[in-house]
């Protein structure tokens, strides 16, 4: 297993060793930017950090040593995690990640295959086992302020995938009503990591394809009934266009 690209940024909010062995990997989301993120885990005042930050762009940072408890997980609050320890602080058995962004955005194909790539390095390394107990959403420690935490973008069902082994599927594809729509669905694939895109035939059909995907992005058009089907389509082009735009951001 290669070890992903990461970049040293350092904390001083962090624990000294507490002999205890990570158990799981715990993912936040940052609700902020990566910079943003260096900075308030550089200062002393804030006393929080995370082991990682994995970027937008695909940035991963590091601020904790992995030997050090890092400070990202230590209230428990209703937890729904059946590995928790009563009694002992969360932090002192979990590897941390924050990801850029927040938590209703699409992640981006960068970030997703950078998180991929750190999980993958640290399942082994820490030999964790891929399971939904051993990799945790921040909310399963604390169900009451950190709900949202890393939140509703983020790709558990795919990441869930990957780290079981993967296979040859597309994850996310992107469908035009007509070639017309090709710029709107460039800027659309762009956002996913220039995924496939699909243009309806000439009765409208879909192709199989596309219908495999994991996600199918439709620019245009009536619905697919897709089970995972992002619907990009207003009544006119004018109002899909909109719908574009509202997507992109
Ligand atoms: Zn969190």
């Amino acid at each position: 297993m290669e070890k992903p690209t990461i970049i040293w940024k350092g904390s001083p909010n962090f624990s000294s060793p507490k002999g205890y062995k990570i158990l799981a990997i715990v993912d936040h989301i940052m609700s902020g930017t990566l910079a943003g993120t260096d900075s308030w885990f550089a200062n002393p005042a804030s006393k929080v950090s995370s082991h990682f930050g994995v970027g937008k762009n695909g940035e991963i940072h590091q601020y904790v040593n992995l030997e050090n408890p890092a400070w990202a997980n230590g209230g428990v609050n209703n937890p729904s995690w059946t590995l928790l320890i009563p009694g002992v602080n969360p932090n002192y058995y979990t590897a941390s990640i924050e990801h850029e962004g927040n938590s209703w955005d699409v992640m981006p194909e960068a970030q997703y295959q950078a998180t991929l790539a750190l999980h993958r390095w640290l399942i082994e390394t820490l030999s964790i086992p891929v399971t939904r107990d051993n990799i945790i959403g921040h909310y399963r420690i604390d169900s009451i302020n950190k709900a949202n935490c890393p939140g509703t973008g983020f790709p558990w069902e795919r990441l869930f995938d990957d780290l079981q082994g993967g296979n040859d599927v597309l994850n996310v594809a992107v469908l035009l009503f007509t070639k017309d729509d090709y710029w709107a669905g460039t800027d659309v694939a762009g956002k996913n990591g220039n995924c496939a895109i699909f243009v309806r035939s000439s009765d409208h059909s879909v192709p199989a394809e596309a219908m495999s995907a994991k996600q199918l992005i439709v620019v245009g058009g009536p619905t697919t009934k897709h089970p995972n089907e992002v619907l990009l389509s207003g009544n006119d082009k004018y109002a899909t266009a909109a719908a574009v735009a509202k997507y992109l951001g």
